[in-house]
């Protein structure tokens, strides 16, 4: 190219944010008031979790509807296949697509202590992923509007179940060959351990855009539960600066440093978005996000 011609420039990150159902009433208008404040943001999407055995689906619907019904934001549903037969699963995605959904997290959900395998479900996410594919190509006259987008989840850090990094880099070249459009990673605190899942994915022949997840690093309590859920653990540093931070206000400052410098090296290197795991605390996930300025505000996102 010569020396004249623009410089290419790097599209916009995308953003998301994940949310849960509410478990409860007092939880129900804490989500509500969550999806109001994410919304000024204008993300391009929110995610909308699933209990691994679907035992909350009725919660998820619940939350799915009011998302659509009273916002402009997209929602993510997603999807976990573990105890579920392909008829149930199949039962979902049409009611989802009926909704209006036209985007599904395609998961199998992690395996819950004890449980006895069923013969009728799915051992892996991939099969969901090739499900609702097949569902697409037979509800073409009512998805008139377009293709549905796919996501699965991928890992930074080694799935707990998983032998090898290129086992879980295998397993994500399996998903975007049933279909898959992106992925999302699970969250991770170093930035060479993204930077290291995506040039081996890429060796391996995946294309498709790998979307970094982030837990706002501002609460010991939600990174122990984060990590007791995940396998995933925070930094013993870090943990010990939030424990001994003088204020709330300090522990926050930290916080939020943190994850800002973590976002922007990852940012840095190129990553395609930011997928913010809120846990309906959406000040956390505001404060990160208003330090780290993915430039798609006038204004800032708290203020707004
Ligand atoms: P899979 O891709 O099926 O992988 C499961 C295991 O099987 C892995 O160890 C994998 O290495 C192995 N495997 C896959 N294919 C093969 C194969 N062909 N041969 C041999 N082994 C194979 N959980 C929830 O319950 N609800 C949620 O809402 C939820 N949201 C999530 C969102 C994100 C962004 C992420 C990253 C995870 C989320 N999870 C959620 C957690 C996820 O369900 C668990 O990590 C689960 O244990 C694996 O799900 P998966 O879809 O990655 O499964």
């Amino acid at each position: 190219p010569s020396a004249a011609a623009p410089a290419r420039r790097r599209p916009q990150p995308a953003l998301s944010y994940e949310l849960f159902p509410a478990r409860g009433e007092a939880s129900w208008e804490k989500v509500q008031r969550a999806v109001a404040a994410l919304e000024a943001t204008r993300p391009d999407y929110v995610s909308v979790t699933c209990a691994s055995a679907r035992g909350n689906f009725p919660r998820v619907l619940e939350l799915v509807d009011h998302i659509l019904a009273e916002t402009s934001l997209r929602p993510l549903v997603h999807l976990t296949s573990v105890g579920s037969s392909t008829q149930e699963l199949s039962g979902s995605i049409r009611d989802l697509l009926e909704r209006g959904v036209r985007g599904i997290l395609a998961l199998r959900g992690d395996i819950p202590p004890g449980y006895d395998t069923r013969e009728d479900e799915f051992p892996f996410a991939r099969y969901l992923v090739e499900l609702i594919r097949r569902i697409e190509r037979e509800e073409t006259a009512a998805l008139a509007a377009g293709r549905l987008a796919i996501g699965v989840a991928t890992y930074a850090q080694r799935h707990p179940e998983s032998p090898s990094h290129q086992h879980d880099i295998e397993v994500l070249v399996t998903k975007e060959r049933s279909g898959a459009d992106f992925a999302i990673t699970q969250a991770f605190f170093d930035p060479a351990e993204y930077s290291d899942l995506v040039r081996r994915a890429r060796r391996a022949g995946v294309t498709i855009p790998i979307i970094p997840g982030f837990v706002p690093m501002t609460s010991v309590r939600r990174l122990t539960r984060f990590a007791e859920l995940s396998g995933v653990h925070a930094p013993a540093a870090h943990l010990h600066a939030l424990e001994t931070a003088t204020s709330p206000e300090e522990r926050r400052r930290i916080g939020i440093a943190a994850s800002t410098r973590l976002i922007r090296a990852v940012l840095d290197d190129g990553a395609p978005g930011v997928h913010l795991f809120t846990f309906n605390e959406h000040v956390d996930a505001l404060g990160v996000l208003e330090q780290v300025d993915l430039g798609r505000w006038a204004s800032s996102p708290v203020s707004a």
